[in-house]
């Protein structure tokens, strides 16, 4: 409520292009990610931008999912967002770019979801954040498509935030790190989505991922803000 009346006494700039007035994410800058994402020539399986034919990402990684689905790059008017969102304390934003992840979630999942999970967030990062990014993007994909949004990711351990890592660290860091606090009767033949902001190498969607095929799931499509623009 006091944030509504402030942003009529001060309307916020937006996010993305921090010169037009009004939203947290203009109606230019969501048209700017979305008409990127239909002129790029983008891998089938992990969606980063091909330069040749083939994907140098999952050419080294291969994914457990099925398939990664992402905004684009983590570039330009996508990034300045991403980063108000996480780093800013810019939280409302999740609700642009949710309704932008759930838009291509649906346009490009083949089968309907049955829930979409979120990974946790170690209590200590959580406290200092206030909210954990991936999971309120979660929400909001989970309520604009209509999926269920289930919290069942706990962690077995502490362990250095992956941003922190290089490639090979990251994959080791997130081994046996996630396990699944709730019903693992849920997960058989379920089709399910993972929602992350941003995806790097892909270990820690990769490793959650593993976890809900060993409980049995019969597929997992990973949805993201972005994936690296420059080199993973
Ligand atoms: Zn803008
Ligand atoms: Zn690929």
């Amino acid at each position: 409520m006091i944030s509504l009346f402030l942003d009529i006494l001060f309307p916020p700039a937006c996010a993305g292009c921090r010169i037009h007035k009004g939203s947290l994410l203009c109606r230019q800058c969501e048209r700017a990610i979305m008409t990127a994402r239909m002129q790029e020539n983008r891998c089938p399986v992990c969606d980063h931008r091909l330069e040749g034919s083939a994907c140098e990402f999952c050419a080294i990684q291969p994914l457990a999912l099925r398939q990664i689905i992402s905004l684009g790059p983590y570039e330009g008017v996508l990034q300045n967002s991403i980063m108000a969102f996480k780093f800013r304390k810019q939280k409302r934003l999740a609700a642009n770019l949710g309704q932008l992840m759930a838009d291509i979630l649906l346009a490009n999942c083949k089968t309907h979801p049955d829930c979409i999970l979120f990974p946790p967030m170690q209590k200590d990062r959580l406290q200092e954040r206030g909210y954990n990014t991936a999971e309120l993007l979660a929400r909001t994909i989970g309520s604009a498509a209509h999926i269920p949004v289930w919290d069942i990711f706990g962690r077995s351990r502490t362990a250095p935030p992956q941003r922190t890592l290089g490639r090979a660290e990251r994959i080791t860091n997130v081994q046996q790190l996630f396990i699944i606090k709730k019903d693992l009767q849920l997960l058989p033949g379920k089709h399910i989505v993972i929602a992350d902001d941003v995806t790097t190498t892909g270990s820690t969607l990769n490793a959650l991922a593993q976890e809900c095929l060993n409980a049995g799931a019969a597929a997992v499509v990973g949805i993201t803000a972005a994936y690296p623009a420059a080199k993973w």
